[in-house]
């Protein structure tokens, strides 16, 4: 069975905000019961009795024995990196322009040169759209739940789909944006 994750990326927190700001969310998700308030020694946090209430509600298909995942924690994530939908290959994610939506055709690999400056510390690290001509960061070009960049981010292993109550709720406590991830292991 694969793995599924969904990735909450808060794509404003600053370095020296991270520390904290983990620290709260992971509070605030223990006082509600998602998860234990404590890292289990392989160093995520195990679901708490109400690990549910954060997801849309969904039905085990009937007559099948479901085979429990071999990761069902949240996985918090400090440090300044890119979040991918496939965690077992690399591919370069479709992006589309933040100007003319057109998606991006990256012959020239203008696309990771840009991520890896990124990568390196330049929060400005800018791609050029081929279609309008248009530069803009390349963390602002739309990856539609496919890729994020990010300094903080949490990892719901094996989680039915979130409700979009909850990530208001956790767009609240951190008082940033945040992109979701979707992906595989
Ligand atoms: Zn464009």
């Amino acid at each position: 069975m694969a793995d599924l994750f969904q990735t909450i990326v808060d794509t404003q927190a600053a370095p020296d905000q991270v520390d904290h700001l983990a620290k709260h969310i992971v509070a605030w998700l223990a006082e509600k019961g998602v998860v234990k308030p404590n890292p289990s020694e392989e160093g995520g946090y195990d679901r708490g009795p109400n690990a549910a209430e954060i997801s849309v509600l969904q039905t085990p298909p009937r007559g099948h024995e479901r085979i429990p995942p071999v990761h069902k924690h949240l996985q918090v994530l400090i440090g300044r990196m890119t979040h991918a939908d496939n965690l077992s290959e690399f591919r370069e994610p479709a992006a589309s322009c933040p100007s003319c939506d057109k998606p991006l055709e990256d012959v020239d690999g203008a696309w990771q040169a840009a991520t890896q400056e990124w990568i390196g510390g330049d929060d400005d690290a800018a791609l050029r759209c081929p279609e309008c001509g248009k530069e803009s960061p390349v963390t602002a070009w739309r990856y539609d739940r496919h890729y994020g960049y990010g300094n903080l981010a949490f990892r719901f292993w094996n989680w039915p789909p979130l409700k979009l109550t909850f990530l208001d709720d956790i767009r609240r406590e951190l008082g940033h944006s945040i992109v979701v991830v979707e992906g595989i292991l």
